[in-house]
């Protein structure tokens, strides 16, 4: 069985690169980590994309209105596949190529657009004791994906994009997102506790296996 959504490690170092790594995309089955709205939910707030107190009005709304929790989960993959395409777009392999397509990321742009505008429209200006924010997801409803589009939007804006990798799949790797915030940028797999080390310990099994004089 695989496992539970909140055994998933973040290691994507943004809630929106942690949320395309909710989709195992590799290998024959592709196994979808946010398999129902309940599993969304404490992914957002494993993620820190909502507080738990904030799952409670999400989980009262939902349950009050299971198409509203579907039209949420719907809008969350929605947003996932369109930041997936976009980030394999701007992510480039060592000969400087990207593994994405242009125009399907040009596509997903339009489409997080839109995602985003919508919650923009929910969110309202809020008066902190010393400043003015904008706080996304006003309605309970839609308080999961709004917040999440908006994180689309924070880490395609605001985050250093020539940071952003992919544990290297050509190489063993999962294929995890992730942003790379090591100083020099030598960050190459997701976790070397798992993917680096689970890729040298094959390697060198098979490096012995070939050292291995034939007895046939
Ligand atoms: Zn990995």
């Amino acid at each position: 069985m695989p496992p539970d959504v909140c055994q998933l490690p973040l290691v994507g170092g943004h809630p929106a690169l942690d949320l395309a790594n909710t989709l195992e995309r590799g290998g024959s089955s592709p196994h979808d980590f946010l398999s129902d709205s309940s599993a969304l939910l404490r992914w957002s707030v494993l993620a820190g994309v909502i507080s738990d107190a904030e799952a409670d009005q999400v989980g009262r709304a939902w349950g009050d209105e299971p198409a509203a929790a579907q039209a949420g989960l719907v809008a969350v993959r929605d947003i996932r596949e369109g930041l997936y395409l976009v980030m394999l777009a701007v992510i480039t392999d060592a000969d400087g190529g990207t593994a994405g397509d242009p125009v399907a990321a040009r596509a997903a742009l339009v489409a997080l657009h839109q995602r985003w505008s919508s919650a923009a429209a929910r969110a309202r200006f809020v008066l902190d004791p010393s400043r003015v924010r904008l706080a996304y997801g006003t309605v309970p409803a839609m308080l999961v994906p709004d917040r999440i589009a908006e994180a689309a939007r924070d880490v395609m804006l605001n985050a250093d994009l020539t940071r952003v990798r992919r544990c290297p799949v050509r190489e063993g790797g999962c294929g995890w997102l992730f942003l790379d915030q090591t100083r020099n940028g030598s960050r190459r797999w997701c976790r070397m506790a798992d993917c680096g080390n689970a890729v040298k310990a094959r390697r060198l099994t098979e490096r012995r296996r070939a050292a291995r004089p034939s007895l046939g």
